[in-house]
């Protein structure tokens, strides 16, 4: 089955929250939302490595069905990148689950027993038109953590007010929410190329607040046209259209770098 993608998807979350005319300008120059790079693919098959040991790891695949799996890898990867790279990304992988069952661990010896571990979920943020897919939820009695898998060797990335990564905390509250209380939501961004592991605990009630005052907002705006462009380091950074946009020329001539 083709991989969905969402159009308001959390990972561009940054841009069209901020930029809420930058849909109008995509659309006018037909230039596809991502391209599917090297790097891309590369990043795609290291969460299929992951998802594979992880499933292993807790026992909710055979070892044949983890041997099959792992060979259709080890394909890909020749295919892909000229060599295996599956034991490497399997080391990289190491990183996420020590978190998962560090996590759980915790839950064992506190003598909380209730705890869920959801891998590769898809989740409403409770805005329409917007979801995406979280890499690990694990709730925890009353904490809720969402841990995001970013295999890139590029700069470390902050969870602290993350966008993309707030999208999926709300859709975990969303996706819980009939049978589920949680005092916290932490959000984890690993990204094991640069050895990094970073964290940022906040509030159910101030993801929901979020929500409501910035987010739903902001796609009123998209979907009466009524936007602006709101050029940022942050929203411009991976805008499919940066190097064709107005207003970003406009702000780097008034010298504001972006
Ligand atoms: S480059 Fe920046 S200002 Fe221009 S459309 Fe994209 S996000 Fe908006």
């Amino acid at each position: 089955m083709p991989e969905v993608h969402a159009k308001l998807s959390p990972s561009s979350g940054e841009r069209w929250i901020n930029c809420t005319k930058s849909f109008e300008l995509i659309d006018s120059l037909n230039i596809p939302e991502s391209e599917a790079g090297l790097a891309a693919e590369e990043g795609t098959l290291a969460h299929s490595v992951l998802e594979n040991e992880c499933l292993y790891r807790l026992g909710r695949i055979s070892l044949v069905e983890y041997k099959s799996e792992r060979s259709e890898l080890v394909r890909a990867g020749r295919d892909l990148l000229g060599y295996n790279p599956y034991n490497e990304m399997q080391e990289y992988a190491q990183q996420q689950i020590d978190v998962i069952f560090d996590l759980t661990r915790k839950q064992f010896l506190s003598h909380k027993h209730e705890g869920v571990i959801w891998l590769e979920t898809r989740v409403f943020p409770g805005i329409e038109g917007c979801f995406g897919t979280a890499d690990a939820i694990v709730a925890l009695e009353d904490e809720l953590h969402v841990i995001d898998y970013k295999y890139g060797r590029g700069v470390p990335v902050s969870p602290v007010e993350n966008t993309q990564l707030k999208l999926y905390g709300l859709g975990a509250l969303e996706a819980f929410k009939a049978f589920w209380n949680f005092n916290t939501v932490t959000l984890h961004i690993i990204q094991p190329r640069l050895a990094s592991h970073r964290q940022w605990e906040t509030l159910p009630e101030k993801l929901v607040q979020w929500r409501e005052d910035v987010v739903k907002p902001a796609v009123e705006e998209i979907n009466t046209g009524t936007g602006k462009f709101a050029p940022s380091e942050g929203a411009c950074r991976w805008c499919p259209v940066k190097a064709l946009c107005t207003a970003r020329a406009q702000k780097i001539w008034e010298g504001i770098g972006l």
